[in-house]
């Protein structure tokens, strides 16, 4: 077994309170990290650290973990730039534009839609970002949503049955019909390939009734449940996800006190996407407010054509940092160790021994510069080396 001793950290971010400075980064300067069989296996100091195999000097850069991206939607085709170009016209954002990705997505063949697929997760991973989820959500018919699962259970093991994104065209007469096929035959196709169910909890969409029948449909096959909701205007979806327990609910952008209250008391991750209100010029979700409220929060892309074809986790830091209220310090532990909790994923997004040795080398003697020098590109190095199984 080959062991690598990364050394000469200017900063290293482990998001572990334990070691370091203290803090919720748990920040170490003049740090090193020692990884084994795709693990950390150490982390200090570069005067403390043991020997390994091999060294790689890092000449005073910082390193964080890498990006926890708890939120996409990369399996679908087509283009829609002149949608965006109109709503940046003027045209108001609407749900029912999905149906477009839908009928594109139904077009493309399975090869057409998995080269998608990659080409958007290596975008992804060249920004950083080491974990990805992936939800269907574009086929909407039995066929096309066990096979995008299919397609994304190839990239990620965090991949999330959204059949329930939008009623289709050819069930807009007969929403209930179509929840039956959601909470049926398409459930059962979907299930052996995702581990998240999700509903787009929205006035446009599914209504709370709705998305309880699905969800338990859902969990009744082995599914965990996650919720859009509070994106487009106030609703009973957050109350809905904080009563069921769920790990995470996204968007949240339109939210009461109650809401935030119910957040608070459940320990529900609220996603933020702030990659949504950008693309869409609309209100940014009050991050400030939530983290005030003791609400842990999360940030993703949201990666999807219509409202937030952005796969880029430093931009999202940024917009937290600079339209959300956001310390640059919370906004990095949210893009990683808040991606890791949304996910319900306890190993990811930390640097500590034992977890997967996933990180990032930024071209920066700091964290800071993610938000501070916003659109450069600082990520240098991205390790994400399989951790051997067996
Ligand atoms: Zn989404």
């Amino acid at each position: 077994m080959t062991s690598l001793l990364v050394r000469h950290i200017g900063e290293l971010v482990t998001n572990d309170p334990s070691v370091g400075d203290g803090s919720p980064l748990g920040l170490l300067t003049d740090a090193a990290l020692v990884v084994e069989a795709g693990r950390v296996a150490w982390v200090g100091t570069t005067a403390g650290a043991p020997d390994a195999d091999a060294v790689q000097d890092i000449g005073g850069r910082a390193v964080v973990p890498g990006f926890v991206d708890s939120h996409s939607h990369l399996v679908f085709a087509g283009d829609r730039s002149a949608e965006f170009a109109a709503r940046m016209a003027g045209t108001a954002y609407s749900a029912g534009g999905i149906r477009t990705t839908v009928a594109a997505t139904r077009a493309a063949t399975d090869e057409q839609l998995a080269v998608h697929v990659a080409r958007h997760v290596d975008e992804m991973r060249r920004q950083g970002t080491t974990t990805v989820e992936i939800k269907s959500g574009y086929g909407l018919t039995v066929r096309d949503e066990a096979r995008a699962l299919a397609i994304a259970r190839t990239f990620t093991e965090e991949t999330t049955f959204l059949g329930a994104h939008v009623v289709p065209e050819e069930y807009s007469a007969d929403p209930a019909g179509y929840v039956a096929l959601v909470t049926g035959p398409m459930l059962d196709a979907a299930a052996p390939h995702a581990r998240w169910i999700d509903v787009f909890c929205e006035t446009g969409a599914f209504d709370a009734d709705q998305a309880r029948e699905i969800l338990a449909a859902g969990r009744a096959r082995g599914l965990a449940g996650r919720l859009h909701a509070n994106q487009l205007g106030p609703g009973p979806g957050v109350r809905l996800a904080c009563e069921l327990g769920l790990a995470a609910v996204d968007h949240c952008t339109h939210l009461d006190d109650r809401d935030v209250a119910a957040l608070a008391d459940a320990g529900t991750v609220a996603t933020l996407l702030p990659g949504v209100e950008f693309s869409t010029r609309s209100p940014y979700p009050d991050a400030r407010g939530l983290l005030d409220a003791g609400v842990t929060v999360a940030l993703a892309s949201d990666c999807n054509p219509g409202s937030s074809y952005t796969s880029s986790m430093p931009l999202c830091i940024a917009l937290g940092v600079r339209e959300m209220g956001m310390t640059p310090a919370e906004a990095l532990w949210a893009a990683t160790r808040g991606g890791a909790r949304a996910l319900d994923r306890a190993d990811l997004g930390q640097l500590a021994p034992g977890a997967p040795a996933h990180f990032v080398v930024l071209d920066a003697p700091s964290h800071l510069h993610l938000a501070y020098r916003p659109g450069v590109p600082l990520v240098q190095d991205v390790y994400a080396s399989p951790v051997p199984t067996g």
